[in-house]
């Protein structure tokens, strides 16, 4: 299906590597999570007559999540506060709001619950691994005016660390290194750079059941669609197909990876 790694090399050159080691680099510049919080939605005075969408109780009664204890100087959140998302106006309890963060990945980003708006940088569980790009003279099938972007991740086996399904356990990879095609334009260029600042993210891959094998704790594909193959169709992960780039910048976009990523110097996190 693919071209033998030695031919890849032939016909290609190599311009991009990037090695994450995410050692505590990314959770440990994480803030307190009622900061984050706090960072984000603004305490509304009048209580709208609406439900929580998290708890579906009504706003004007109190949260059922307890107030967790506060370190020293900080501010708690009590389990009346109505807060308001500072961009999409979205309203809910505060605290309810508090505890679904402390059970995702504490990464100082939030995501309205409701309308999927994200508010500083979503980062996911991605374990540590390889992304490499290569250029390929042969054009895509659907793209004839144009050369190939061929990216290859490598992810090596290891353990699950606490933001994974069963920490301290192994985790697999079946199907590595994968190899991915993009055509070399304008736009495949910019799914490309997209796809980078994800990579960064840890939001390509996670660890998680298979869908296709029903096998636990595995490295899986993360919702960013990718094409495995290049010079056909056959598992409808090839080309041609017209649609693609745009359905994988949608999906970038829903997590958060937007062309802003491209144009802000990185951490822009206070905004
Ligand atoms: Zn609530
Ligand atoms: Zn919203």
């Amino acid at each position: 299906m693919f071209f033998p790694f030695s031919e890849v090399i032939e016909l290609c050159w190599r311009y991009f590597s990037v090695t994450t080691v995410f050692s505590s680099s990314l959770l440990a510049s994480a803030q307190r999570p009622e900061e984050v919080i706090q960072r984000y939605m603004e305490v509304v005075a009048g209580v709208p007559d609406e439900d929580c969408i998290i708890c579906m109780d009504q706003l004007s009664n109190p949260s059922g999540y307890e107030t967790p204890p506060t370190e020293e100087g900080g501010q708690s959140i009590l389990p009346e506060t109505v807060g308001k998302f500072i961009k999409c106006g979205h309203t809910l309890h505060m605290l309810c709001m508090l505890a679904m963060y402390n059970n995702g990945t504490k990464d100082g980003s939030l995501q309205c619950p409701s309308c999927k708006t994200i508010y500083g940088e979503k980062t996911g569980t991605q374990p540590k691994g390889k992304m490499e790009i290569y250029s390929i003279a042969q054009s895509l099938p659907g793209h004839p005016d144009c050369g190939t972007i061929q990216i290859i991740y490598s992810i090596p086996p290891g353990i699950q660390g606490p933001e994974h399904p069963n920490p301290g356990q192994l985790y697999t990879c079946r199907g590595f290194p994968r190899f991915c095609f993009l055509p070399d334009n304008d736009k495949g260029r910019k799914v490309l750079e997209l796809l980078k600042v994800a990579w960064m993210r840890r939001l390509i891959f996670t660890v998680g059941t298979s869908s296709t094998t029903g096998e636990p704790d595995t490295v899986v594909w993360n919702g960013i669609h990718h094409k495995t193959e290049m010079m056909s169709n056959l598992s409808g992960h090839g080309y041609p197909d017209p649609n693609y780039l745009d359905n994988v910048l949608s999906e970038l976009a829903s997590q958060g990876v937007t062309e802003d990523c491209l144009k802000a110097p990185s951490s822009s996190s206070s905004s």
